[in-house]
């Protein structure tokens, strides 16, 4: 009986020419080798993705199409046939599987699909053969049989996924970064490598910009209980593992903080307080699938109420014309504004459950280097603000430091 059963999820980079795909390969005949089954699930090749998007977008502006998710999911069978070959080259044996080899049946929303059920024998089958599984990332196929893909980053999703219907020992998700840090590197210099993070700080991490994991995956990491690893291929020091709170040994009050740029505000002044009304501005947004982030609305004066929301920048001269067409007697363009330069900045961790003060640190540090909030919204283990955009590195410094994320955890001021 093999010892484990591993899954290895690699991203783009880690597979982004001929030479890294023989480090992969040779990666997973090491696992392999050491005594246990191994799943692999690949990424297309770095920036391929992007490429087959392009040419679709010169042809069709939608993303979400039968056809254009038949185009981009190809970017992965090429990654899996060549690591299959590779592993082959270097004397061991696999087997490439397409997201309708391994049945990955997903509902039918193009390039954002979310999988239903994977049927984990023909994985099986493959290991008694003593063979790599090679699977393909981001793609599945609906109830009638048409591909389907994830959304960006849904490799991720299919690793743990299959990890999940594999009760795997781990799911390895391995990029080109260390781990995940208390704040991004590239940033905040002083920035760590956090050891164990608890899903659910996970999750929030990842929804207000650290963009190391799709949030899905955490959540399907989370529902079934699938231990993540992320970690670097370039390398064998051990990454961050992502974890149930019990075993997270999150004693500290911040994990990490994130910023999420090229946000956008809009305002409607003047609306009237009464029913329906943020209903009737939103629904007509979100059913053209566009996803509103933090909903301010102001206590009304004279029966009437300011609204304002921020989106993604992209969606933002999409969603003003929604407005105009459907909501438009709420909103004439002498109540209506917008500003394009904003970003989110958000400090979590699940240490703010029990200790106060958190949100009163934030306010103050931003007000000392003289940063303007506009919005603020909070969760049980998260505080974000709304800021202008050309403050949010010195943001993301400035709270880095003052909640002394720059110090090994035992070392840092207790709350
Ligand atoms: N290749 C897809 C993308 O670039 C999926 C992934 O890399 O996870 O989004
Ligand atoms: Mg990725």
């Amino acid at each position: 009986m093999p010892d484990k059963l591993i899954v290895q999820k690699y991203g783009g980079t880690s597979v982004a020419d001929i030479d890294r795909i023989r480090s992969v390969a040779r990666r997973c005949l090491e696992t392999q080798l050491a005594g246990n089954d191994v799943a692999v699930v690949v990424s297309a090749m770095a920036g391929e993705t992007n490429r087959l998007l392009a040419l679709t977008h010169e042809l069709h502006g939608e993303v979400n199409d039968r056809e254009v998710d038949v185009v981009v999911a190809t970017g992965e069978q090429v990654s899996v046939g060549l690591l299959a070959l590779a592993i082959r080259a270097l004397g061991g044996q696999a087997q490439s599987f397409l997201g309708h080899q391994v049945k990955i049946v997903t509902d039918d929303s193009h390039a954002r699909a979310r999988i239903r059920s994977i049927d984990p024998e023909p994985l099986r089958a493959c290991f008694r053969e003593g063979k790599i599984a090679v699977i393909a990332g981001f793609q599945g196929v609906d109830e009638a049989g048409n591909i389907t893909t994830l959304g960006r980053g849904g490799s991720d999703t299919t690793g743990v996924a299959i990890a999940a219907a594999l009760h795997a020992d781990v799911c390895e998700i391995y990029t080109d970064v260390d781990g995940v840090f208390t704040a991004d590197p590239r940033v905040v210099p002083e920035a760590r490598q956090i050891e164990r993070i608890s899903y659910e700080a996970m999750l929030e991490l990842a929804s207000v910009g650290a963009k190391v994991l799709q949030i899905r995956s955490v959540e399907m990491g989370m529902k079934y209980g699938v231990p993540i690893h992320v970690r670097s291929s370039f390398h064998h020091q051990s990454g961050t593992w992502v974890v149930p709170e019990e075993q997270a040994m999150e004693h500290v009050l911040v994990s990490g903080i994130a910023a999420v740029r090229d946000e956008s505000k809009i305002t409607v002044r003047a609306v009237p307080d009464i029913p329906g009304v943020a209903a009737k501005l939103l629904s007509p947004l979100a059913d053209a699938g566009i996803v509103i982030d933090i909903i301010v609305q102001n206590v009304s004066r004279d029966g009437s109420t300011d609204m304002s929301f921020t989106l993604p920048r992209q969606d933002r001269e999409r969603a003003i014309a929604i407005l105009r067409d459907q909501a438009g007697e709420l909103c004439p363009d002498d109540r209506l504004a917008w500003s394009d330069g904003v970003a989110k900045i958000s400090v979590v961790g699940v240490g703010m459950r029990s200790h106060a003060g958190v949100a009163r640190r934030m306010f103050q540090l931003l007000s000392d280097e003289g940063i303007n909030i506009l919005m603020i919204s909070t969760s049980e283990i998260k505080i974000s603000c709304v800021i202008l955009e050309k403050y949010a590195e010195l943001a993301l410094r400035v709270l880095h430091e003052g909640f002394d994320l720059h110090l090994p955890p035992e070392d840092r001021a207790s709350p």
